[in-house]
């Protein structure tokens, strides 16, 4: 992590607007100034808010008197932006074309991890946008061409901004809410029992608070390491209850997933992982729920390592989930439970820094190449988490096997066990890069 709100750092040499840019950025309306000039001269950070996602613009105008010589000028401020900031702006002048320093500074950051987007500035009329074309030669895409002075098409670079943050400034906006779990499970398989011995555990303190459906009520324990809501839990506590076979519905289940950060599936032991047992596992990896599988009535198991063994490794298909075995008479297992939990939660909620997503999947892409260039990876980046959801730029989307095997890669690095990842792959328009 570079700080709690994400950074963009604007770069590029000397009148190409840098300043004016900035304040343009911070100025939109719905951008708000709140600080304040950085703690050296050489640079300034303002907070800006664009559609609920507040980030800081760093103007890096100062970095120029750092070094003498152009190279190592850009390297010295490449290099900088790029170990202090989650998104790079490299700004470039449409009215006078690629410079010599342009040049250099795009040759430097090509080889950065962070995601670079080059802002042709100056261009003032819809004219001069085929001024910004030209910039593609620097090998970074496509410039965004705007005009800071006139304040044109700001909103839209804004767009790509934001578009490119990691959620840092979405966590920052309101107090993160209690973890949310969900018991869910076939009827019978022992969900009321096992929930009640969860609230025996660690000293709870236990109230209910309507859910969001007329019949549903939630749980809201408060464990030493923090309150907990488990969702939907209406008739689980109470012993004598209306036990329709319809109650735990897998329509149930799936709304209690969906309201879920994490879904605990409750199974029988004795019966094994059936096949509605997986109907639901699927459920909650399609929903991005951090997964546990609980074996519970373990002490009716007779072959406890051959069993084990048996659902374990049909359990890990699933994201790699872990296999929890319990008895809900006896209480057996159960008091692992709450930490798990707590633990996964904070691992679905993780995020990793940009250079480190790059090189697990720069070593992941070396070792195992993606079959005729799709997989191709040019920079990638973590943008949210909740499940952790990253999005890799580059070549065109690799077939299923490979995209399996860039996620295992991925989960392994970030101990991401139990914890759904979403991927997206952008493909990465680029010419031949300017030979200047
Ligand atoms: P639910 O429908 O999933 O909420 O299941 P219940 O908690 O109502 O349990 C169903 C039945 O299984 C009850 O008769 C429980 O006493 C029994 N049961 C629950 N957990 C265990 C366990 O760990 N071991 C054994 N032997 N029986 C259990």
């Amino acid at each position: 992590m570079k700080g709690v709100l994400p950074r963009v750092a604007v770069l590029g040499r000397q009148n190409v607007g840098k300043s004016t840019l900035v304040n343009r950025l911070v100025g939109q309306r719905e951008a708000i100034a709140h600080s304040s000039p950085g703690v050296t001269r050489d640079r300034v950070e303002l907070e800006a808010t664009w559609r609920g996602r507040r980030f800081l613009l760093i103007d890096t105008g100062g970095y120029l008197h750092a070094a003498k010589g152009i190279e190592a000028l850009v390297r010295a401020q490449a290099d900088r932006a790029a170990s202090e900031a989650d998104v790079i702006l490299l700004v470039v002048d449409a009215r006078s074309g690629i410079t010599e320093e342009d040049a250099a500074l795009a040759r430097r950051l090509r080889k950065v991890a962070e995601p670079v987007l080059v802002v042709a500035n100056k261009v003032d009329t819809a004219q001069e946008e085929v001024d910004a074309l030209t910039f593609r030669a620097l090998g970074l895409g496509e410039a965004v061409g705007v005009s800071a002075a006139l304040g044109r098409s700001s909103g839209d670079l804004l767009d790509r901004i934001v578009e490119l943050l990691p959620d840092a400034g979405v966590e920052a906006e309101e107090p993160p809410a209690e973890p949310r779990f969900a018991l869910v499970g076939r009827p019978n398989v022992g969900k009321s029992s096992l929930f009640n011995r969860i609230l025996s555990q660690e000293r709870s303190v236990v109230y209910e608070e309507a859910g969001t459906t007329r019949d549903s009520v939630d749980a809201m324990i408060e464990w030493p390491m923090g309150t907990v809501r488990f969702v939907d839990t209406a008739g689980m506590r109470r012993p004598t209850r209306v036990h329709g076979v319809e109650y735990y519905s897998f329509v149930r289940a799936t709304q209690a997933i969906e309201r879920a950060d994490v879904a605990i599936l409750v199974v029988d032991a004795l019966e094994g992982f059936t096949a509605e047992d997986k109907r639901i596992a699927v459920r909650v990896i399609e929903a991005g729920r951090g997964f546990l599988v609980v074996a519970n009535k373990w002490d009716l198991i007779e072959d406890k390592d051959r069993t084990y063994k048996l659902m374990a490794e049909e359990v890990s298909l699933f994201a790699k989930a872990s296999l929890v075995r319990t008895s809900a008479l006896s209480g057996q297992g159960v008091p692992r439970l709450p930490h798990m939990l707590m633990d996964l939660h904070a691992r679905w909620n993780s995020r990793a820094t940009t250079s480190k997503v790059n090189e697990v999947l720069i070593r992941a892409v070396t070792e195992q190449p993606a079959p005729r260039g799709a997989g191709k990876i040019h920079y990638a980046t973590q943008v949210s988490s909740g499940p952790p959801s990253f999005v890799l730029f580059g070549g065109a989307t690799p077939g299923a096997t490979y995209q399996r095997y860039l996620e295992n890669r991925l989960r392994a690095a970030f101990d991401l066990d139990g914890v759904p990842i979403r991927m997206k792959f952008r493909l990465r328009r680029r010419k031949t890069p300017a030979s200047p």
